[in-house]
């Protein structure tokens, strides 16, 4: 089991904003963040992080809660394996009460083996010459901790010998499970290049063959620690630079993330082996750099490049496009020892939105009218996607690249989406006002108790009641903390609120009771006689005045 005191320290050493920030996209909003809730399908954000509060909730579908909460819920995980898996995030070392985990099991795995791998290398000389032929010196080597695998059963003899469980080696991805049950080990005869969480701890493999074999590359499978359409290689190295030179350089391969840091472009990283996605951009967005894509100039690389800056240019990146020529890798050009002209075409680079658009129009005829035509839709539906500002910088370009006039695309203002709270509750703004103000100063609360009662509130009774129970779960007391467009009122302004809300509660009042057939007369005009001419005024004074004043 987990010491608690050791998940106490966890939760004080995390941020949600940082947790959260690893799974999706947050965007600043006032003092809060925004995204597009992960839990149901939206197209405007309706999801809210709050920092102060240390809570997510979500406007649209209701879901809320702490860090742990939402790696639980997100990653279908258990309570100690959410905590596990935020602390193996975060690198920290959790303590147990007796036995360990599944998670700090896999993470041994992967440290002997990798640390076996690296050390199998020396003792494989055609490893250490395709190495050597592709320009990678023996401190980039160690810097990355370039291994070699060797043949299966060396694999299962090793974990053997170092007790090193097969299940957990299964769970690490390290070994797989024939039909038969047998286990045997997933990567065999390669070269290996560990892959590193971005806080810097083994949770993968990529493998490059060094045979015939037809898959050039393979990686570890995805596990509870390895997850790869998230990560990008090399980032805990690239990490620092990444930070200090605002510049991220992605390239397409391992080899070509260790050849651009041994020829000191420190803040290359490298996809695995999957474009760069929409997954990608919580991680690519720390730091606030530009994004460099280095890829290779052949057809495939230059699709790939076309995607990657459709998407880094709608997600309002800065950046451009490297093209390396005549079906050269930047590796090969490292290693045959033209840095300097790496330096030259990464400082030369095409910036994102120009290249998308000289892109589109490469792919039509644009003496035919029709497909002309085609060209301007599609520029058109990308520059759409752009905020308003740098569309109407770029629109001359894209008319200019397609011979015709910029008014032509127009200046369609879409609208700007108000946020939905509570569903379509929300037209008492005072109401909620109140709550929220005796939720963050709870010393208010007898007071308030002395002038209204919950049953006043009508639809927000049981919002009302639940913080009066303290429910600090329940989903709308949640959203009501995290609510930036109601005030925390002072006590003065709670007291006016207060009056406000109490002569219009009297007012409804009174109108039901004028047409109340239950009552009985007297006290019908005992009740109307006490509020018009002693209630309402007294309010309006400014007094405040205890509820059950009215009846007898
Ligand atoms: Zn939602």
């Amino acid at each position: 089991m987990i010491d608690n005191a050791s998940i106490e320290s966890l939760k004080n050493s995390i941020d949600i904003v940082d947790v959260i920030g690893n799974f999706i996209e947050l965007r600043k909003a006032g003092a809060n963040y925004k995204a597009n809730c992960p839990f149901h399908g939206e197209k405007t954000p309706s999801f809210v992080v709050s920092p102060s509060k240390q809570i997510y909730h979500c406007f649209g579908c209701g879901v809320g809660g702490d860090s742990i909460k939402f790696v639980m819920e997100l990653e279908k995980l258990s309570y100690p394996e959410a905590i596990e898996k935020l602390a193996s995030m975060h690198n920290f070392a959790l303590t147990y009460t007796q036995g360990s985990s599944d998670y700090s099991d896999a993470k041994r795995v992967l440290e002997q083996i990798q640390k076996w791998y690296a050390q199998n290398l020396d003792a494989t000389p055609n490893a250490l010459a395709y190495l050597q032929s592709r320009g990678v010196s023996r401190s980039s080597i160690e810097r990355f901790g370039i291994g070699y695998v060797p043949q299966g059963g060396r694999v299962m003899e090793f974990l053997h010998a170092s007790l090193l469980p097969l299940p957990k080696a299964l769970d690490a991805g390290i070994i797989a499970q024939g039909e038969r049950g047998e286990f045997y080990a997933r990567l065999v005869e390669r070269v290996t290049f560990p892959i590193f969480s971005s806080s810097g701890s083994v949770v993968g493999f990529g493998g490059r063959t060094l045979g015939n074999h037809p898959a050039k590359y393979i990686n570890s499978p995805q596990t509870k620690l390895f997850n790869k359409s998230r990560l990008l290689y090399g980032y805990h190295l690239a990490k620092e630079s990444i930070y200090k030179n605002r510049r991220l350089i992605v390239c397409e391969g391992y080899l070509d993330v260790v050849m651009f840091h041994q020829a000191g472009f420190n803040e290359a990283v490298a996809t695995l082996g999957t474009a760069l996605t929409t997954e990608h951009l919580p991680l690519l967005r720390k730091g606030d750099p530009k994004i460099i894509l280095a890829y290779d100039g052949d057809k495939a690389g230059i699709a790939a490049a076309l995607k990657a800056s459709q998407m880094l240019s709608v997600a309002g990146f800065d950046g451009g496009v490297v093209l390396f020529p005549d079906g050269q890798d930047p590796a090969d050009l490292i290693a045959q020892g033209e840095s300097s002209s790496v330096a030259k075409l990464l400082r030369e680079s095409k910036p994102l939105i120009p290249f998308v658009l000289e892109q589109i129009s490469s792919h039509y005829n644009l003496h035919d009218p029709r497909d002309k035509e085609s060209a301007f839709g599609e520029m058109k539906q990308f520059l759409g996607g752009l905020s308003q500002i740098i569309k109407e910088s770029y629109t001359p370009i894209a008319a200019t690249l397609l011979g015709v006039a910029p008014a032509l695309f127009g200046a369609s203002v879409t609208p700007t989406q108000t946020q939905e709270r509570f569903g379509e509750q929300r037209d008492d703004i005072a109401q909620l006002s109140i709550l929220k103000t005796l939720q963050e100063r709870p010393t208010l609360i007898p007071t308030v108790l002395e002038v209204v009662e919950v049953g006043m509130f009508g639809r927000y009774a049981p919002l009302f009641e639940a913080l009066l129970n303290h429910q600090h779960t329940h989903p709308h007391l949640m959203g009501l903390s995290v609510d930036e467009s109601l005030q925390v009122m002072s006590e003065e302004e709670l007291h006016t609120t207060l009056r406000n809300f109490l002569i219009k509660h009297y007012d409804t009042k009174l109108k039901q009771i004028v047409t109340d057939t239950t009552l009985p007369f007297s006290q019908k005009s005992f009740m109307i006689r006490k509020i018009k001419s002693d209630i309402i005024p007294r309010l309006k004074k400014g007094e405040l005045i205890a509820i059950g004043k009215e009846r007898r």
